[in-house]
């Protein structure tokens, strides 16, 4: 038993928390690796930060290993995610030869680990190749993709998947980013972690005091998107959005983000956010540290209405964390967001900013289908997208992976 998973308990029903206990223990002792190519900074970090202590909890011998990379070697992974979730970008010879060196240089370090492991899930494009440097490799491998390639661009997929032929089994967040590949492809959602500083309640207290550390107007109608600065989650089309409700209702607006370490092209976003920004005094830009988990829950609690108007979405954290607190969200009607969102009833799906700005509208002269949305929006995390549902998908896919065929797997026992 573990006190911290316990305390889930409280939230979720002791059912839950047995399940979990229930399913870890046929896994108990075995060694399982995760690898990624951040520990701060995005989802899954985010994720990994929760889950991966959780399994530790359950008696599972688990790690979280981060690959390191140059600054091409993030350039030409950064070209990959974004060809993957659509663009098109060609990468060259010499970006494709360091995307394999460095995984060549990881898998170096981190083989004995590795090769040793039970189950070994590799992450994002970033760290993928690493299989192909580790031939005496003992467990399972499963590459969890955590990005939309539901439309990916051809050639730079064609090249990816050349690159994830040996794994055993893979993970998409939606059906509809499932791609042929030759082993199974699961489904597993994401989730928030309702007992981690992000996400947990906080006293009224802490709320008014964002407003005096950032400058914002108590009285005025606050809306927020909190994303790392970043194209696909359309910053700019937020602002316009913001521009064109505010012609109706009067309105703030806070972007607030911070940058991940794998992500090069963030500050140049920024920049451009700054630019579009420069003169209202109503839209505050924050850039903020990796460690403002605090800072960012208070702003989402402080926001009547969170944004997340992306582009492409693999599975938008940041949605879940605002319909945690009870927010309607708003958000671009694309990938996961399809999922978390339920149009009309917890929020709204909005493909332009014109059609972000009519729902801010809206809502802000409805403020009981608000609240009612907002509702409605927790309870849909509390069913569907909390820390103790991902575990036990993750579980119950290893079991299912170690028992391949059989047509009856017991873990009564
Ligand atoms: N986040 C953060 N600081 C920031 C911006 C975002 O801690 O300045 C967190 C955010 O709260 C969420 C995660 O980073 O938990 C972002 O995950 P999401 O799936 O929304 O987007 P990603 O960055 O992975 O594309």
């Amino acid at each position: 038993m573990s006190e911290v998973l316990d305390r889930y308990a409280e939230i979720t029903g002791w059912a839950v928390v047995n399940h979990l206990y229930q399913l870890a223990a046929p896994l108990k002792g075995m060694k399982v690796v995760h690898v990624n190519s951040t520990r701060e900074g995005g989802g899954v970090a985010e994720i990994l930060r929760k889950l991966v202590p959780m399994m530790g909890d359950l008696g599972l011998d688990v790690s979280w290993k981060v690959i390191k990379g140059s600054p091409d070697f993030f350039r030409c992974t950064k070209g990959i995610h974004n060809a993957i979730q659509g663009f098109r970008i060609d990468l060259s010879p010499d970006m494709l030869k360091t995307y394999e060196t460095i995984n060549a240089e990881n898998a170096e370090a981190l083989r004995p680990v590795l090769e040793d492991a039970d189950f070994v899930f590799i992450h994002d494009p970033q760290p993928a190749a690493l299989i192909n440097f580790c031939p005496n490799r003992q467990g399972k491998w499963i590459w969890r993709c955590h990005i939309d390639c539901s439309r990916p661009y051809r050639p730079v997929w064609k090249y990816l998947r050349g690159q994830i032929q040996g794994y055993d089994a893979s993970i998409f967040s939606l059906a509809e980013f499932a791609q042929p590949l030759p082993y199974p492809q699961y489904l597993i959602a994401p989730s928030i972690d309702p007992l981690s500083e992000k996400n947990i309640d906080l006293p009224e207290e802490e709320l008014e005091a964002v407003f005096d550390r950032f400058d914002l107007k108590p009285d005025l109608p606050l809306i927020s998107q909190i994303s790392r600065f970043d194209r696909f989650k359309d910053p700019l089309g937020v602002i316009s959005a913001y521009r064109e409700a505010r012609k109706m209702v009067p309105l703030q607006l806070v972007l607030a983000g911070g940058s991940a370490s794998d992500d090069p092209e963030g500050e140049r976003v920024l920049a451009e956010v700054r630019e579009a920004a420069a003169g209202d005094e109503d839209i505050h830009v924050l850039l903020l540290p990796p460690d403002a988990h605090r800072t960012i829950n208070a702003l989402q609690r402080a926001s009547d209405i969170v944004l997340q108007k992306s582009i492409k979405e693999g599975f938008g954290l940041t949605v879940t964390e605002a319909m945690w607190k009870g927010k309607p969200v708003i958000g671009g009607d694309t990938g996961g967001i399809r999922l978390q969102v339920v149009d009309h009833f917890t929020g709204f799906k909005v493909r332009t900013p014109e059609g972000a700005a009519l729902r801010i509208r809206y809502l802000l002269h409805h403020r009981e289908k608000l609240k009612e949305m907002g509702n409605r929006a927790r309870h849909l995390v509390l069913e569907n997208f909390l820390l103790t549902r991902h575990l036990r998908d993750y579980l119950a896919l290893m079991i299912g992976i170690l028992h391949g065929f059989e047509d009856r797997i017991d873990v009564t026992q």
